[in-house]
């Protein structure tokens, strides 16, 4: 990579710090290393050492004022200060001591080369080692480019032979089609070469999260039999700046070796969020965005790379990213519909153990709204629950129990209500499923319990759609407001006082009816005029409010109408339909947790 170049400067520094520790070493140091074994003693020893011929070599530095000498096996080295002493050297000589002029510097020269030049270099390395490591570590192996690597981490995830194919994603037709055209122009480019087509760069996958849109890029690559990288936007964005553009490039590089193949940008929001020219922005998002535009115009539309990102936010992204010639297709991989919902838990299921009474549809029905991801995660957590009762096969009371669990946790064991509480969430229960009921536009019963949930819920009323709808009448979202009021109702007629239970029924009542007014054009006043816009269309929906002070303060007055007229309808039916109430709640009191059969049989009895 000749884009990133080492920093050279602070080299020549490393070579100086080199140079002056050796030299401080061999100054400092190793006079100390060669003489540490020397001992003194008195001149006494020395005579009386002399006398026993035990010496085995001296030396006598006049310049020093001492004397050095070792013993016979010259394995020890003395010293001793010099004495007016004439008879010494004849005395020397006769004991047989050998009269040398280097004791000191007996070291063989190759162990003091050892010493004082390759040990301080050795050291030196190994602290420098040390420290990177250490460094690396703190950033998270991010400054890699100031060691002069500077790489994607971009992974060659499916090999061409195994991998996910279109038939491992279910649901979303559509998006499959769409994805088949790259398939088939990565089996045969030919073909559309002699047209004169081009297939498009990039292709965009939005959609909610856990729909599916890694699994279908791998698909594309599986079935084209081509590699596939994939990375993260968020791993471009790096500590320093200069560094994600790095990336990219090396990514780009990468990609063109191995064409054809995929390249996947999961979470492309990450580095492609419009750049709104505010100043002390993210410079280092800014240059990697910069970089991957400049990447993707730089090859040609026929290279055989084919760039798939995915995003949960596509109005967040930048327009000059989603202009034609860059990612100019764009694939929804919407949330599953009812046909999707069905198919995508039998595929899952193909890896648990079944009995025979499982009923798909049924379960596609109860899980409306649910993501692949998370009916993926309904099928494991009622295979978990057939093992933890130790049972070999999973039963439609499982997938049925673990969509309770996904939609609000687990059952609280012992939580114990007072009488008179279970009195109120069971009259308050039936509240919402009689109201249902008596409108003839809502959904069938499914299911009421009043066992209390981790989640807070003392009980709930599960209502299941027949079909899938795709539009919503107002009559149908006005009942839908008289059932969320249906419990408090209950409350009031019964027991003469309300409680905090309905929070979340008064919570999801209002959001409706602010969305009728502000969103869906259902109030005469505002007609046709949106008060509202959508962001985050896939993540939860937020919205903004796009009107006048004056304006909100009509809103408001009007949803609090709406929601009124719903609640005194739920009042009403459930006035005329007392002794039903009466019935059904201390049905459920004593159950606890009654079918929508159940519920139906003694309403029509
Ligand atoms: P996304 O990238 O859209 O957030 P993924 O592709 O990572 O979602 O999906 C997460 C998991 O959800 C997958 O591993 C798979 O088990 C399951 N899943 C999601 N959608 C589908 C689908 N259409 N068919 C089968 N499984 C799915």
């Amino acid at each position: 990579m000749n884009e990133v170049r080492q920093p050279k400067k602070p080299m020549i520094y490393y070579y100086i710090i080199v140079l002056l520790v050796l030299l401080l070493f061999n100054v400092l140091a190793m006079p100390w290393i060669s003489q540490r074994q020397i001992r003194q003693v008195d001149y006494s020893t020395f005579i009386t050492m002399t006398e026993n011929k035990e010496i085995g070599q001296v030396e006598i530095k006049n310049q020093d004022n001492q004397i050095l000498f070792t013993d016979k096996d010259n394995t020890a080295v003395y010293k001793t200060g010099i004495v007016d002493d004439p008879d010494l050297t004849q005395r020397l000589y006769d004991s047989g001591a050998e009269f040398s002029g280097e004791i000191v510097e007996q070291m063989s020269p190759l162990l003091s080369f050892l010493i004082s030049w390759v040990l301080p270099i050795a050291i030196f390395i190994g602290i420098g080692q040390y420290m990177s490591k250490k460094i690396m570590k703190k950033a998270g192996g991010a400054n890699s480019m100031a060691f002069g690597m500077g790489k994607s981490n971009a992974k060659v995830y499916v090999k061409s032979s195994e991998g996910i194919k279109f038939s491992d994603v279910a649901g979303e037709d559509e998006a499959k089609d769409n994805l088949a055209e790259v398939v088939d122009y990565l089996h045969n480019p030919g073909k559309y070469k002699e047209v004169g087509a081009s297939m498009p760069k990039g292709i965009l996958l939005v959609g909610p999260p856990g729909t599916g849109k890694t699994m279908l890029a791998k698909a594309v690559a599986g079935e084209s039999n081509v590699p596939f990288f994939s990375i993260s936007g968020s791993e471009f964005v790096e500590m320093f700046v200069g560094m994600g553009a790095a990336k990219v490039r090396d990514l780009f590089k990468q990609a063109k070796e191995k064409a054809p193949c995929i390249v996947f940008i999961d979470e492309i929001d990450a580095i492609g969020k419009k750049r709104d020219g505010h100043m002390g922005g993210n410079d280092e998002r800014e240059q990697t965005l910069n970089q991957l535009l400049t990447e993707m115009d730089g090859f040609e539309d026929n290279s055989g790379v084919i760039i798939l990102a995915a995003t949960n936010r596509p109005e967040s992204l930048d327009p000059a990213l989603t202009r034609p010639g860059r990612f100019d297709r764009r694939v929804p991989v919407e949330l599953p519909d009812l046909k999707g919902r069905e198919e995508i838990l039998k595929v899952h299921a193909k890896k648990i153990k079944l009995s025979d009474d499982v009923d798909f549809g049924k379960i596609a029905r109860m899980a409306s709204g649910a993501s692949g991801a998370e009916l993926a995660n309904i099928i494991n957590e009622a295979a978990l629950r057939a093992v933890r009762d130790n049972r070999k096969f999973t039963t439609q009371a499982d997938l049925e129990e673990s969509i309770e669990v996904v939609i609000a946790g687990y059952q609280k064991k012992n939580a114990i209500l007072t009488d008179k509480e279970k009195r109120i969430v069971a009259y308050h229960e039936i509240g919402h499923a009689l109201v249902a009921a008596r409108q003839t536009n809502s959904a069938p019963v499914q299911k009421i319990t009043i066992v209390p949930r981790t989640s807070g819920a003392l009980g709930y009323t599960m209502q299941v759609e027949e079909g899938e709808h795709y539009l919503m009448s107002k009559e149908e979202i006005s009942n839908k407001i008289a059932t969320l009021t249906g419990g408090r109702a209950a409350e009031e007629l019964v027991f003469g006082s309300i409680t905090t239970g309905a929070s979340n029924d008064i919570e999801q009542a209002t959001r409706l009816s602010r969305a009728m007014i502000t969103r869906y054009g259902m109030s005469e006043e505002f007609d046709m005029v949106a008060m509202e816009t959508l962001s985050n269309q896939y993540l939860g929906g937020d919205t903004s409010l796009a009107c006048s002070a004056e304006t909100q303060t009509q809103i408001d007055r009007q949803v609090v109408a709406l929601v009124k007229k719903q609640h005194q309808k739920a009042i009403q039916i459930l006035q005329e339909n007392r002794i039903k109430l009466d019935e059904l709640a201390r049905y459920l009191y004593e159950k606890e947790t009654i079918t929508g059969d159940e519920f139906m049989a003694i309403l029509n009895a």
